[in-house]
This record gives C-alpha cells, structure tokens and sequence, in this order.
C-alpha cells in the first residue's frame, strides 16, 4: 500500500498539482525519470543550445537544522555545457542536483537560471528549464501513454508516438497486448529494465528541458541492450546543458568541466585534462579507477571506455 500511494499520488501531486510542498524528502517524480548517464555522448553537443545559464552562488544547504551539508557552493554552467560531478559518497553530490532541479530551495546563497531565482519561476517554466533523471522511478503504475504523456498531460497521440519513436521504443510499445493502453507498472505488464528506461527517455523526450541532471544513473542492464539505450540518451542529451552525477569517473572525462564536491564543497573544477594535470584529488580518483578491475556489479560503473 506504501508503495501503491507514493506511486501514485506523489505523481499527481508533483506533476499535476505541483503543490508548492515539494520540499526536503519529497524528491519530486517529476524529475525521476531513470536514464543512463553512463551512456552520454562526447560527440558535439547538438546544433544550439537552448536555454539559460545556471548560476550558483555562495549555495549553503542543510536538511536538519545545526547540520549544513554543502557549504557555500559556486558554479557557473553555460547553456549546452557538460558538467561532471564527482566525489566520494555523501559529499553532497545528489543535494546539489536536487537544488539544481530545484526540488529542494537552498538554506543560503542562490541559483539563478538566466537570471531570475530558481524559485521564482513558474512551476511550467521550471519544468521546461531543468529535469532530475534518477536511477529509480522509471515506471509507474499506469498505461504506457500515461508514463509518458504525465509530464504533459495535455499531450496528443502524436506527440508521445513521436516521442517513443525518438529512442527507438515505438515497435516494441506497439506490440504490447494493448499497444500504448498496455498497464504497465506494479501488477501490470512487466518491461525490462532496458524498455523502462526508454519509456522514462521518452518521458524526458516530451518534457524538453533545458537541462538534465542525471544522478548516478548506472545502467543495470546488459551490453546491447545499453549501446541501444546509449543511442536513444544521445539523441535526448543534444543541445542539453547535462548536469552527470556520479560517485565514481565513469564519463567524466566525456565532460566539458569536471566538479570535484569533498564534504559539502567543490575542491576542484576543470576539464579533465587540466585536473589530470593537476595532479589533485581528481587525478587521484581517476588512476585508482584507471588501473581498477571492476568486480562488485552493484559498486561499479557500466561501462568504462576510455
Ligand atoms: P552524495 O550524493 O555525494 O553521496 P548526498 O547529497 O546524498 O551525497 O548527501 C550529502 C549529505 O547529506 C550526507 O551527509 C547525507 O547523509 C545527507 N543527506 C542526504 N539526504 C538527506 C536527507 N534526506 N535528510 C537528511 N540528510 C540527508
Ligand atoms: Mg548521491
């Protein structure tokens, strides 16, 4: 029952609703959208990048009272930029993609998107401006027109086609028992992993943000069906400013800018050539990972290419 209600109301609550509670503890499904960031591109970054540039200023944030967790960030990202942030667990990594979805509202300093504090832009517009892309939440319980068209309720047929079209999810969508009637979620047609996932892309693909913080979005799924999936985030990422989350370097280097976030702080922030060359903490982080045979599946990035 726990579940069946935070499926289904909190959906409605966040995306319909967007009751203005969307506060500490209550990451807002809006933003839940499970994509692989393991998988972004390093190819151009598409044509023109829309969108505004995110300013983060003197940004304090504490979820209790007395326990500040990031203390007093600064960070500029240009529309169309690629930003990696990596650290070790519990620096705070995942808060500041929360911020910058605007999930939570900093306890001190701002962020402003080209301008104008987060917090201060219509609910609509905020939804345009950034999404949060979790591992978690990919499917909810409804049909597969519902997962989709949720972040557009007034969305045509057309549109959430075109959309399951744009990752390469139309052919099997169409041959489920009731095409996009199909239930899917809890109790209802069961997808794998790797069809969740690009319901979630096609959600992101309808949604059209500006920007996309993918938190420590580490595919699960297996090799091929991760080069598909790769192709479909590709084509999602394009002309994105991408916020990629994650504790380890997978993709990292893939950035145009790397954050290095140490007990609630950014250390070091560069583009992976320079903090090589800096021979930091990030440098460090990157030959531990660099000489490391992956062996826990759970504590390990998918894919390491470099
Ligand atoms: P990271 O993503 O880098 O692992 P987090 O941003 O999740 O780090 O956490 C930063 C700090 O905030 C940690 O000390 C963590 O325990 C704390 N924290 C995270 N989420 C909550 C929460 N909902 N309530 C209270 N403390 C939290
Ligand atoms: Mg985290």
């Amino acid at each position: 029952a726990v579940i069946y209600v935070q499926m289904l109301i909190d959906p409605l609550d966040r995306l319909l609703g967007w009751l203005d509670e969307v506060q500490i503890g209550a990451a807002s499904l809006a933003r839940l959208l499970g994509v692989a960031a393991d998988a972004a591109e390093p190819e151009p970054h598409g044509a023109e990048p829309v969108g505004a540039r995110i300013e983060v200023r003197g940004v304090r944030f504490s979820y209790v009272a007395g326990r500040e967790v990031l203390h007093g960030l600064d960070l500029t990202l240009e529309p169309g930029e690629r930003l990696a942030v990596v650290g070790p667990s519990g620096a705070g990594k995942s808060t500041l993609g929360r911020l910058l979805a605007g999930v939570h509202e900093p306890t001190g300093g701002t962020i402003r998107v080209g301008g104008v504090p987060l917090h201060d832009l219509p609910l609509d517009r905020l939804r345009t401006e950034v999404a949060l892309v979790t591992q978690e939440h990919h499917v909810f319980i409804g049909t597969v027109r519902d997962n989709i068209a949720m972040v557009r309720p007034g969305a045509g047929d057309d549109e959430v086609r075109a959309a399951l079209a744009a990752v390469h999810a139309l052919d099997w969508a169409e041959a489920l028992p009731q095409a996009l009637e199909t239930m899917v979620g809890v109790g209802g047609h069961p997808l794998s992993a790797a069809q969740a996932q690009q319901l979630a892309l096609a959600r992101l693909v309808l949604a059209d943000p500006h920007t996309l913080v993918l938190d420590e979005a580490t595919s699960l799924i297996d090799p091929r069906a991760a080069r598909d999936l790769e192709r479909s985030l590709a084509a999602v990422l394009q002309g994105r400013t991408v916020v990629a989350i994650a504790h380890r370097l997978f993709s990292a280097h893939d950035a145009d800018r790397v954050a290095v976030v140490e007990d609630g702080r950014i250390t070091e922030l560069g583009s992976h050539a320079e903090l090589v060359a800096a021979n930091g903490p990030y440098a460090a982080l990157w030959r531990s990972w660099h000489g490391e045979r992956v062996v826990d599946p759970d504590d390990a990035p998918a894919e390491h290419t470099a």
